[in-house]
């Protein structure tokens, strides 16, 4: 299989429904129609997807550690049940007091991953719904792409440069495969 790079993607509002309450267990991990079909669909067309999503709800107690393990193993079996891979997720686990170096809109999620890959960001795209995310991808000399899911369309409204932008996940990997 070809590598055709990285596709990174934010988690809440890209790949699953968020909450403003927080994602606090498996049962709340609802995909988005067509997300894990798109996740699989872009790996098998070469491409390696990682997760980078803030999950401040850890440092809240809103959920526990193993909640979120269970969070990602069903997101993980629902993408290899169907014949794809997530090659790794990464998350910030702080509180946004904490003044760390990974919670988006800081890099420090998606250099992770670009030493986990052995690969620099600057052909990566990174799919988010919300600014924070658009601001750690020009942070870390990623590609910003916009999605409308989640927070996207109040996001878009708060821009005030134009990203590239696509309706959903499923959008999006539309667009990759036919490029
Ligand atoms: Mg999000
Ligand atoms: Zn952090």
């Amino acid at each position: 299989m070809s590598n055709r790079g990285l596709v990174i993607l934010d988690r809440d509002g890209v790949i699953n429904v968020d909450s403003p309450l927080y994602i606090k267990s498996a049962d709340e991990f609802q995909p988005i129609t067509g997300s894990i079909e798109a996740i699989v669909r872009l790996y098998k067309a070469g491409f390696s997807i990682y997760v980078a999503t803030n999950q401040a709800g850890l440092a809240k107690e809103k959920f526990s550690l193993e909640d979120l393990t269970l969070m990602h193993q069903k997101l993980n079996v629902l993408v290899e049940s169907k014949g794809g891979k997530i090659e790794k997720i990464f998350y910030c686990p702080h509180h946004p007091d904490e003044q760390c170096e990974c919670r988006k809109p800081k890099p420090g999620l998606l250099l992770r991953i670009a030493e986990h890959a052995g690969q620099a960001l600057n052909q990566a795209d990174f799919v988010g719904d919300s600014l924070k995310d658009i601001e750690a991808a020009l942070a870390a000399h990623a590609n910003p792409v916009l999605v409308l899911t989640g927070n996207g369309k109040r996001t878009r409204e708060t821009l005030e440069n134009s990203v590239v932008t696509f309706q959903d996940l499923a959008d999006y990997a539309d667009f990759k495969l036919t490029m």
